[in-house]
C-alpha cells in the first residue's frame, strides 16, 4: 500500500528519545504501557519485549516505589541481553521527585519521564517537586512528557480558570472549562519546565480525557497554541470493540488535520488476552490511515448469502496469522514487504476485481459456484486451486512472492 503523503504533519519541535524521534516531521510513533508489576523485574522486562516486539516503539512502565525505581536498572539488563532497544519511559505520580533523586541510576536509565503535573502535590510543595523533577531531566538529558489527566487536574489551576471564566463576557459552560484548565495545565507547565532550563525540544505534551469530543477539541486548542510535540491518546478507552472504536474515532480526527506526533491505543485487555493488542490497533489505525506501514494489510470481504460456511473467514484469519507471525522475519529480510497487499473474497461477485487490485489475491468459491478459487498475483490470474488445501497452497505462493519481489536486505557477517 502506498503511503498518503497528502496528509500535512503539522510542524512541532522533534523530541529525541533514546533512538526514537518524536515530532518534527517524523512518523507518528506507537507506544504502549505494561500492565505489570515494575518491582518484578523478570515479569516486566518480559512484557516490555513482548510489546516492544509487537511493535511498540517507546514503551512506558509505571515507577511509583522504591523498590519499583530500583528495578529499573535490572529490566534495562534484561531487555539489553534479550537486544530489545525501545527505549524505556517512566511514569511518575505523587513521589516522582524522591524516587528520581533518591535512585539516579532509575533517572538514568530512563530515556523519558511523564510527569503528571496535577499529581506532584499542592502549591509550593507542587512547584518545588515539579522544578526538582525537571532539574533531573536537565541533568541526565532526558525528555520529559507533561502527562495531564482530567481525573487528576491541579485543583489551584482549575480554581483559577475558573475564576477567571467568570469574569469573561461569554463564560464558557463547564465543558468548556474543563478543556481550557486541561490545555492550561499542559502549557503552563510547560513554559514552567522551560523557565527551569528544559528545552522545548525534551518536552512532550499530553491531556488526556475519556470523551471523544473532548480529546478532539483539546489537541486543535493545543495544537493551535503551541509547537511542542503532541502524544495522543483516549485515556480508559475500554475494553474490546468499544475501546477500539473510541481510540480510533478521536485520533483519526486529529492525524487526518496532522495533528499527534506518538500514539497510544489504552485497551483494557481482555481477561487473558495479550497486552500487544493495543500495539496491533495503533498500527492498524496509522496504516489503514495510509500514515505508515508495519504489516501487509488483508482485505477480505464481509461475506453474505453467497458465502455457504465459515471457511472463507477462517482462510481469511489464517493469512493475516501467518502474516503477522512471520512479519519480524520478514521485516529482516525483505524490503519494503510490509507495503504488500492480500485479499481473501467469498465469491465472483467481487472477488477477481478485489483481488485484481491487490498484490496477491483469492477468491474463493460462493454458493452455486464451481469449487475452484482463482489466484491473482498482481493483477494477472496465475493459478486456480482446489481440493482441501487451499489455505496451505495460498500461503504458500505468499511466501514465493514475498521471496522473488522484494529486495532482500543485505545482512552483515561480521
Ligand atoms: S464478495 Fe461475494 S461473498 Fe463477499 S460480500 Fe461480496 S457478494 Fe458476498
Amino acid at each position: 500500500m502506498s503511503m498518503d503523503t497528502s496528509l500535512g504533519r503539522r510542524l512541532t519541535r522533534p523530541v529525541r528519545i533514546g533512538r526514537v524521534v518524536v515530532g518534527g516531521g517524523a512518523p507518528v510513533v506507537v507506544q504502549s504501557m505494561t500492565n505489570t508489576d515494575t518491582e518484578d523485574a523478570a515479569g516486566t522486562a518480559a512484557q516490555c519485549a513482548e510489546l516492544s516486539r509487537a511493535g511498540s516503539e517507546l514503551v512506558r512502565v509505571t515507577v511509583n516505589t522504591p523498590a519499583a525505581a530500583a528495578a529499573i536498572a535490572g529490566i534495562c539488563e534484561r531487555l539489553e541481553r534479550a537486544g530489545v532497544d525501545a527505549p524505556l519511559v517512566g511514569d511518575f505520580h505523587y513521589n516522582g521527585h524522591r524516587l528520581l533523586a533518591d535512585y539516579p541510576e532509575c533517572a538514568e536509565r530512563l530515556a523519558k519521564y511523564r510527569i503528571n503535573p496535577g499529581n506532584v502535590g499542592h502549591g509550593e510543595k507542587h512547584d518545588e517537586r515539579f522544578a526538582r523533577m525537571i532539574e533531573i531531566a536537565c541533568k541526565y538529558g532526558k525528555a520529559v512528557r507533561i502527562g495531564v489527566n482530567w481525573g487528576s487536574l491541579d485543583p489551584r489551576l482549575l480554581a483559577r480558570v475558573m475564576d477567571g471564566n467568570a469574569r469573561r463576557a461569554r463564560p464558557l459552560d463547564a465543558v468548556g472549562v474543563m478543556r481550557e484548565a486541561m490545555v492550561a495545565s499542559a502549557l503552563e507547565s510547560a513554559a514552567k519546565a522551560e523557565e527551569i532550563g528544559l528545552p522545548g525540544e525534551r518536552i512532550v505534551l499530553s491531556c488526556k480525557v475519556s470523551g471523544v469530543q473532548d480529546l478532539i477539541a483539546i489537541y486543535r486548542e493545543l495544537s493551535r497554541r503551541s509547537d511542542y510535540a503532541l502524544h495522543l491518546g483516549l485515556t480508559e478507552a475500554g475494553m474490546g470493540s468499544k475501546g477500539i472504536v473510541a481510540s480510533t474515532a478521536a485520533m483519526a480526527v486529529l492525524l487526518q488535520e496532522g495533528i499527534g506526533d506518538t500514539i497510544r491505543v489504552s485497551l483494557t485487555p481482555e481477561p487473558g488476552g495479550a497486552r500487544a493488542r493495543e500495539v496491533v490497533v495503533a498500527q492498524e489505525i496509522l496504516q489503514t490511515m495510509g500514515l505508515r506501514a508495519f504489516a501487509p494489510m488483508v482485505t477480505a470481504c464481509p461475506g453474505c448469502g453467497r458465502t455457504t460456511n465459515s471457511f472463507f473467514q477462517e482462510l481469511a484469519r489464517a493469512v493475516q496469522e501467518h502474516v503477522r507471525r512471520r512479519m519480524p522475519q520478514w521485516r529482516a529480510e525483505y524490503d519494503g514487504v510490509e507495503n504488500m497487499s492480500l485479499a481473501v473474497m467469498g465469491c465472483v461477485v467481487n472477488g477477481p476485481g478485489e483481488s485484481k487490485h491487490a498484490n496477491i489475491g483469492v477468491s474463493l468459491p460462493g454458493s452455486g459456484e464451481a469449487p475452484a478459487a482463482p489466484v491473482f498475483e498482481d493483477g494477472v490470474k496465475t493459478v486456480t486451486l482446489s481440493g482441501d488445501n487451499i489455505a496451505g497452497e495460498f500461503i504458500a505462493i505468499v511466501e514465493r512472492y514475498v521471496a522473488r519481489t522484494y529486495e532482500r536486505r543485505i545482512t552483515s557477517t561480521s
